[in-house]
């Protein structure tokens, strides 16, 4: 094994540098470190855009959070695939628009305890991708990305698993009599019987919550002091803040926040310990971290919900609070701290990382993501200029450059506004007008015509299949 893990070493310092000598902009500096990176990705869940102090929150406490943010670069315009949590997932995993993948539904938004299907076993997840290259990969955390056996994380590439395989707000419990937002606001942990899992045995039944970010660090840490003589692949993506909010006593009003910056708060413990299990293994400068959320905040829990800060709308909608949340890339030593304003996608973490390793993304299906290394060494402009915004496998917005048009707008639980089909499509100017609060389309019908040309190529080219969320039940 360790042989084998040096060849490859040795092939793909060679392929760093053959792509280096090739295509200079996308290539890291040649002080990377020795042999191929490290790749750690965090993901909170129904974390917002205005969550963190790098990003404006005037008093929740992210100081290890906010060291990414200084050391590494941070982006203003980083985009979860989609607005909730299984088709945002998929599309991380695979680079491709979850629509292609059917990790989607005409009726129903995301995997639940009683779904039939899961992500297909043709799809290739970057677990796999890296896997191929001798990588050790492992995810902590929520999978949610089907739940049968077949469908685990364990059949998708992952060496080693250790978390639930849906959110932690499903297969209810409930007492008898009690309402179900009296639940989610005062919770217990035996009212969602969700089980916690270690590859693909069950560990305990229903998880307890209140240690489940605490755990995942413990996990976490172990699993790079494990891998650490090897390349390695964590993917953590945290349970936590999706309601219902459960936080360890050593957290529990800790912040001026309530119990929603509590979590944060533990969030952002858990990744200084995660920075530190890698400066003390010596591999700080020869590993990605990379930190975003898989959606916008869940709104209609109020003060257990995050915020989009001025970005309009959260979760479920296809308003920016929806889909642009907090991104930051740290790799001392590589990457030059700074911000950037250009468009990126969680789902472009796929083909950056595989092209950063020195490895190909497959040829023999269309892949969305792109590489976002010209960004990440300043070395050419963003390569991403559109961003397609998807509802329920229905297009509802797209964004290129500063331009953001809006076929359909629709509130999200419960909330206004009510579904409205927009002819002509409203148009925002997204750098003057980042909130989306001034329609544009009158004004700039040249702008108009060129987003919506470009919506039109989108819809052409994508190719969608069967809204595998609709499988539920008994078959
Ligand atoms: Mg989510």
């Amino acid at each position: 094994m360790a042989r084998s893990v040096q060849t490859h070493r040795l092939a793909v310092t060679a392929g760093l540098a053959l792509l280096a000598a090739a295509c200079a902009p996308a290539a890291p500096p040649a002080s990377a470190g020795d042999g191929p990176p490290n790749i750690v990705i965090i993901t909170a869940d129904d974390l917002g855009y205005g969550d963190l102090g790098s990003y404006g929150h005037p008093n929740i406490r992210t100081p290890h959070l906010d060291r990414m943010a200084e050391e590494g670069l941070r982006w203003t315009s980083f985009y979860a695939q989609a607005p909730v949590c299984s088709p945002s997932r998929a599309a991380l995993l695979t680079g491709r628009v979850h629509l292609r993948s059917g990790m989607f539904g005409r009726r129903t938004a995301v995997f639940f305890p009683d779904s039939r299907a899961g992500l297909p076993a043709e799809e290739i997840t970057l677990a796999e991708a890296l896997g191929d290259l001798d990588y050790a990969t492992g995810i902590i955390g929520k999978w949610h990305l089907g739940h049968l056996p077949e469908y685990l994380p364990t059949r998708h590439g992952f060496d080693y698993w250790f978390g639930i395989p849906y959110s932690n707000d499903m297969d209810w419990n409930l007492p008898d009599g009690l309402e179900n937002r009296t639940a989610y606001f005062e919770p217990e942990i035996d009212y969602w019987h969700v089980p916690l899992m270690r590859n693909e045995a069950e560990l305990e039944r229903p998880a307890d919550q209140t240690i489940l970010t605490r755990r995942s660090t413990e996990e976490a840490v172990a699993f790079i002091e494990d891998h650490r003589d090897e390349p390695f692949f964590l993917y953590m993506p945290h349970s936590m803040p999706h309601m219902p909010l459960f936080v360890s006593d050593q957290f529990r009003g800790r912040s001026t926040a309530g119990i929603y910056g509590d979590v944060i708060e533990e969030i952002d413990w858990s990744v200084g310990q995660v920075i530190a299990a890698l400066e003390r293994a010596g591999l700080s400068e020869n590993t990605l971290v990379v930190f975003t959320s898989d959606n916008g905040p869940w709104l209609s829990y109020r003060t257990h919900a995050g915020t989009s800060g001025l970005l309009r709308d959260g979760k479920g909608t296809t308003f920016e609070g929806g889909m642009r949340v907090p991104g930051l890339f740290w790799w001392p030593g590589t990457l030059e701290p700074g911000v950037t304003q250009e468009i990126g996608s969680a789902m472009d973490l796929f083909t950056t990382v595989i092209a950063l390793v020195g490895g190909s993304v497959p040829a023999d299906r269309p892949i969305d993501g792109v590489d976002l290394s010209p960004v990440l060494f300043g070395t050419g402009p963003g390569p991403r200029e559109t961003m397609a915004y998807y509802r329920m496998g229905e297009l509802y917005a797209f964004r290129r450059g500063r331009y953001k048009v809006h076929f359909v707008t629709e509130g999200r639980y419960g909330l206004p506004p009510p579904r409205t089909d927009h002819d002509p499509p409203l148009l925002y100017d997204l750098d003057e007008d980042p909130a989306e609060r001034y329609d544009l389309a009158a004004e700039r019908p040249e702008a108009l015509a060129v987003v919506v040309a470009a919506a039109e190529r989108h819809r052409a080219d994508m190719t969608m299949g069967e809204p595998l969320f609709d499988s539920r039940g008994e078959q």
